[in-house]
């Protein structure tokens, strides 16, 4: 059963439309089963039915035309129970209602299987047979895991096909997704659809200017790969079999063949660019050979992918034509990285969307600190045909308007003029100093590390840097810089913010901020080698990177270093071990160094519970509350489907927090908030009321967060503590805050975050 699932899926990850995804399942579903008919009924919830899309054994003439209230009859009954329906004769039971147009008379046996997807009945697959039997478990089994394997494929292709502009009669209509919201604000602006050499599918539809230099570089690709085939061929000379040689002409053949190379100039010549024009080549190829049960059909349908895959990466790279990112762009890609989003002009960046990664991946964490919009879980919406629309990115809701109507662009437009007008008066705030009403101070601090220049233009803002992230300086470099780039980049971080302090966190690397130099590839990456576990393991990269901090900081006594990612005392120990020496060897090269204090990140709920013996042992601790956040909870950050339970104002999160200040305090140590969460205002004030020495955030938050802080006493904030730590749901929480920030007249603040 296993090896037929893995083959349907696979089918249909090549399909090209919906209809065909369709096809596949019913035809498998027949075939694989022996039923008399297999059916798909999909939901139109515009209109409170479920429409007869496809089958193979009813009438075919009532595809799309036979349409049942939604709550009715057998498959009726499927949806508004989301359970699987299972009965020997379907005319005797209850529920049984009749539709002539339909042609199911002659079956009585029913099976009906709900598909379901982020908590959705989508629609519902239907098998009958003539038999009065039930269908055995394997059959049931069967189509209950085909159903969930296949149940994201449907939602991807209804959303697309009812998205898909390049056919649409109605192209320009607006669509409007809801995704999960990345980073605050509003952007209009241009798709640019960025796509790597490995991701073959996603490959944008592009204008072709000059069909005949298109054509030209497509040709100049398949011979390059096959002048490549050829070559490998004549190094394996010895090692190969003469089967194995005919292999390599056979792939020549295909790479040169009618099919492929004038299919692909037919789509050039239709306007497409080669990339694109390949890609369409290749799946009608694939899709004619795809046939489950001839393993040589398949196997033929494997080498042009290969083939196709191979051509693809030849124009990908060889596409060395400067990218003329629009004037607004809004960057759209599967999984945007810190060096993508670092390769946009700062001037023509508007916003990011991203279809893989949440709320506290790191790319969101970029986009905030960036000050532009990100909206992130776009994983159901075809990004490749966005390329070059307008759109809108609401990073506040979570929401993409493609070719957006007036009255829609009008609205957010006014919207964008309210926020630029809000931050105009936030800036009027600059002066002021951080503090509630009743005169209590609180210490605001920068998280930075994006580009090192930026710190010379924020370096007005903030009592200081609370986290410089220094793996961004490593991910956008090819190899590990020398000690001496670090120093140099460190003094200018120090310096700009003179004589304030910057807290420095040593690299911690891993997980979704990975090194392209360091591969490393692990299941679980969020709880695999990363942080201070790579520190301990390459003792030479985190003493070079220590020393560098310590040389960088001479004469200037304001630098703090901060470590990671600890689990255990043990690591803590060890490490600190490792920065003596650091310390000793160069004072020893006769560096004058002022001992700088030492922190340690929290943010594994092990060392939560321990964290009064960290405190014990450093100088500071700091709260990262974003990895915090999802170990208590078991959240991926970077996971959208999971994003909604992903909350910094879960009671057990504010409890974990408390107690980390707490402990803190215990050991007279301060404590710094460097997570997300101190950067929301609902949050920071909870935060100061909990007594936190300091709150770290991207720069852009300062002001709302300051803003808040200045709008109640520091007795209203603890009575607000008090009445949230007596709430034991999430909602709870929120709407308290809501009314706290109501009642002090921040509504603005409440409209725009939430
Ligand atoms: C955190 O986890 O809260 C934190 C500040 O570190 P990072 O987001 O870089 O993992
Ligand atoms: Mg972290």
């Amino acid at each position: 059963m296993l090896e037929v699932l893995r083959r349907i899926v696979q089918e249909v990850n090549t399909a090209r439309d919906l209809d065909q995804v369709l096809d596949i399942v019913v035809t498998k579903i027949k075939l694989s089963m022996a039923v008399d008919a297999a059916s798909v009924f999909l939901v139109d919830s515009e209109h409170n039915q479920l429409v007869l899309k496809k089958t193979d054994g009813l009438n075919r003439e009532a595809v799309n035309s036979a349409r049942i209230p939604i709550d009715q009859g057998l498959v009726g009954y499927v949806v508004s129970t989301a359970e699987t329906l299972n009965i020997a004769n379907a005319k005797k039971d209850q529920r049984y209602l009749r539709y002539p147009s339909v042609g199911e008379e002659d079956y009585n046996a029913f099976l009906g299987v709900p598909v379901i997807y982020q908590r959705k009945v989508l629609g519902v697959l239907v098998a009958q047979r003539v038999e009065k039997r039930r269908f055995r478990e394997e059959n049931v089994a069967f189509m209950i895991a085909l159903s969930s394997q296949l149940a994201g494929a449907i939602a991807h292709w209804r959303l697309r096909t009812e998205t898909d502009i390049s056919n649409d009669p109605d192209r320009g209509k607006e669509k409007c997704f809801s995704c999960v919201p990345g980073a605050p604000g509003v952007a209009i602006g241009t798709a640019y659809v960025i796509y790597s050499s490995s991701d073959f599918d996603a490959v944008p539809d592009r204008q072709v200017k000059n069909v005949e230099a298109e054509i030209k570089i497509f040709k100049k690709a398949v011979e390059s790969v096959c002048a490549d085939l050829k070559a490998m061929r004549e190094r394996l000379v010895d090692v190969l079999s003469d089967e194995d040689h005919a292999l390599f002409d056979a792939y020549i053949l295909l790479a040169r063949s009618d099919t492929l190379v004038n299919g692909t100039i037919r789509r050039i010549r239709a306007g497409n660019w080669a990339q694109a024009a390949l890609r369409d080549t290749v799946q009608e190829q694939i899709m004619r050979f795809t046939d489950l049960h001839d393993e040589y059909m398949r196997e033929r349908a494997d080498d042009i992918r290969e083939i196709g895959l191979r051509i693809f990466r030849k124009l990908h790279s060889d596409d060395s034509a400067p990218i003329k990112y629009p004037k607004r762009t809004i960057l759209v890609g599967e999984e945007i990285g810190a060096t993508q989003l670092a390769d946009v002009p700062a001037k023509r960046i508007a916003g990011v969307i991203s279809a893989k990664g949440s709320n506290s991946s790191h790319v969101a964490i970029l986009a905030r600190a960036m000050g532009i919009p990100a909206v992130m879980g776009a994983s159901n919406i075809s990004l490749g045909w966005m390329d070059q629309c307008e759109v809108i990115a609401d990073g506040y809701q979570g929401r993409i308007y493609v070719q957006p109507p007036p009255v829609i662009k009008m609205e957010y437009s006014r919207m964008i003029k309210e926020e630029s007008k809000l931050k105009k008066e936030l800036r009027g705030m600059r002066q002021l100093p951080t503090e509630t009403r009743d005169g209590v101070p609180m210490t605001l601090l920068i998280n930075s590390g994006i580009l090192a220049d930026e710190a010379s233009q924020k370096a007005d803002d903030g009592d200081g840097v609370g986290l410089y992230r220094t793996e961004f300086l490593f991910m956008l470099r090819e190899s590990f810089p020398s000690e001496q780039d670090q120093r140099t980049l460190y003094a200018n971080i120090l310096k700009a913010y003179a004589p304030r302090p910057v807290t420095i966190r040593t690299l911690d690397v891993g997980s979704d901020k990975p090194l392209p130099y360091f591969p490393v590839a692990e299941d679980n990456p969020a709880l695999g080698w990363r942080g201070i576990r790579v520190a301990l393991d390459h003792p030479d990269l985190f003493v070079t990177q220590v020393k560098a901090m310590l040389k960088a900081s001479e004469g200037l006594e304001n630098l703090q270093i901060m470590f990671p990612m600890f689990s255990n005392l043990d690591e803590l120990d060890e490490v600190q071990a490792l920065y003596e020496h650091a310390l000793y060897e160069v004072r020893q090269e006769g560096f004058d160094i002022v001992t700088p204090k030492v922190g340690a990140m929290i943010e594994v709920p092990s060392a939560m519970i321990q964290a009064e013996s960290f405190a014990k042992r450093v100088d500071f601790l700091s709260i990262g509350t974003n990895d915090l956040t999802q170990y208590l909870l078991a959240v991926d950050r970077n996971n959208a489907r999971v994003a909604r339970l992903y909350d910094n104002l879960n009671p057990a999160v504010l409890s974990a927090v408390k107690s980390i200040i707490d402990a803190g305090k215990r050991q007279a140590k301060p404590v710094c908030v460097c997570g997300e969460m101190a950067g929301d205002p609902m949050t920071a004030v909870l935060l100061m009321a909990m007594g936190v020495s300091s709150l770290s955030m991207s720069c852009s938050n300062i002001p709302k967060v300051k803003w808040a802080i200045r709008s109640f006493t520091f007795k209203q904030a603890q009575a607000l503590l008090e009445q949230v730590f007596r709430q034991e749901h999430t909602h709870q929480v929120r709407s308290l805050i809501y009314n706290a920030f109501e009642s002090v007249g921040l509504h603005n603040l409440i409209r725009i975050d939430a």
